[in-house]
C-alpha cells in the first residue's frame, strides 16, 4: 500500500510517496502560495501529486489517503485548521476543500505531531507505543505519540512543550509569558547565554570562533567549544542542559512514555548532548534504581514531516 503525505511548511510544501515501512519512494516540492486563496493551495498539492505518482510510476488509484502536516493548531476531528499563523489560516476547513479535489481520505494534523509520527513508523522510536519527540532549533516544537498515535489533545493544543513555564516568572517569551521552556532550550537560548559569557569573559574560545563578532556565534560553535573543554562554554552547556533535563524530567513524570527522542539541530551535539541530559535525570526512587524512559537521539532529518503526513493513513 501506498500513501501520499504533504508536508505544508511556510515558506515550501513538501509532497511525497511513502510506502508502508515509512520509506520516501518519489518527493517533490512546490512553492506554498502565502497569501493567496485556498485554491492556489489545492493547485500546488494537486501538481505535485501528479509528479511524484508519475516519478513513482503509480496511478492515484494506487494511493490509500492522503495526510497534510500543517504548522499550526489542527482540530483533527472537524478537520479544520484552527490556528496557522505562518500561512494566516484561521477556522480554514481544509480537509474539506482537499475532499472535493481527491477522492482520497484525507487526514490532517499538526507538523510537530506529525515528526514524532514518523520517528515511530520509520526512526528512532519505530515499535514504541508511547514516545515524545522534543525539537531544539530556532524555537522548541514538541509532539506526543500514545497508543502509537499522535495525541493532539482536547482542544488540538497538546505538545506545546516549548511554552510551558519552566522557571516561574523567568524570561520574557515572543507568546507574551515568561519563564517559556523556549526561553532556556531552544538553540537560540543557547547562543544567547554564551554572547553574555562572550562579553564577560573575552578570554574564551568561543570569542575566536566566531571571529571577533558575537553575531556571528552559532549554537555549534559553543557545543564545540564545550568539547574541547573551554570552562566558559562548559557552564553555558551546562546551563543548557540543566534546563533541558529539568523539561523532559517533566514529561517522563506526566507521561511516562517508552522513549523521548531528541530532534532539532542542537542534536547534532549526539552523544554529548545525550550524556550530560541523562546524567541530570533523577533515576532512583527511594534508594533503587526505577525503570524510566530512555533518551535518544532522532534519527530523521528532512523528509520527517512529510513522512508523518503519509503515516497517518496506516492508522486508517
Ligand atoms: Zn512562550
Amino acid at each position: 500500500m501506498f500513501y501520499i503525505g504533504i508536508d505544508l511548511g511556510g515558506t515550501n510544501t513538501a509532497v511525497g510517496i511513502v510506502d508502508d515501512h515509512g520509506q520516501i519512494l518519489a518527493q517533490t516540492t512546490g512553492k506554498t502560495p502565502v497569501g493567496q486563496p485556498v485554491n492556489a493551495y489545492l493547485a500546488c498539492m494537486s501538481e505535485c501529486i501528479r509528479c511524484v505518482l508519475k516519478t513513482a510510476g503509480l496511478q492515484i488509484t494506487e494511493i490509500r489517503s492522503i495526510g497534510i502536516g500543517i504548522p499550526g493548531i489542527v482540530d483533527t476531528a472537524r478537520g479544520t485548521v484552527t490556528q496557522c499563523t505562518n500561512l494566516d489560516w484561521y477556522d480554514v476547513p481544509f480537509q474539506r476543500f482537499m475532499e472535493q479535489v481527491f477522492p482520497l481520505p484525507i487526514l490532517m494534523d499538526n507538523d510537530a505531531n506529525l515528526a514524532a509520527l514518523a520517528e515511530s513508523c520509520a526512526g528512532a522510536s519505530i515499535g514504541c507505543s508511547s514516545s515524545v519527540l522534543i525539537t531544539l532549533g530556532t524555537g522548541v516544537g514538541s509532539g506526543i505519540i500514545l497508543g502509537g498515535r499522535p495525541w493532539s489533545g482536547a482542544f488540538g493544543q497538546a505538545g506545546e512543550l516549548g511554552h510551558s513555564t519552566l522557571v516561574a516568572d523567568g524570561i520574557p517569551c515572543r507568546c507574551g509569558r515568561n519563564g517559556c521552556m523556549e526561553q532556556y532550550c531552544s538553540a537560540t537560548a543557547l547562543v544567547r547565554n554564551a554572547r553574555q559569557i562572550c562579553g564577560a569573559f573575552p578570554q574564551t574560545i568561543m570569542c575566536q570562533m566566531a571571529g571577533g563578532d558575537l553575531l556571528d556565534l552559532t549554537a555549534k560553535m559553543v557545543i564545540d567549544a564545550a568539547k574541547e573543554g573551554d570552562p566558559y562554554a562548559c557552564r553555558v552547556f551546562d546551563r543548557y542542559t540543566h534546563y533541558l533535563a529539568l523539561a523532559i524530567d517533566s514529561i517522563i513524570n506526566t507521561l511516562d512514555p517508552e522513549i523521548v527522542l531528541i530532534g532539532g539541530g542542537i542534536s547534532h551535539a549526539g552523544d554529548f548532548l545525550l550524556n550530560a541530559v541523562r546524567n541530570k535525570i533523577p533515576r532512583h526512587e527511594n534508594g533503587s534504581p526505577r525503570p524510566i524512559a530512555r533518551i535518544e537521539l532522532a534519527k530523521l532529518r528532512n523528509g520527517a514531516g512529510l513522512i508523518g503526513a503519509a503515516m497517518l493513513g496506516r492508522q486508517l
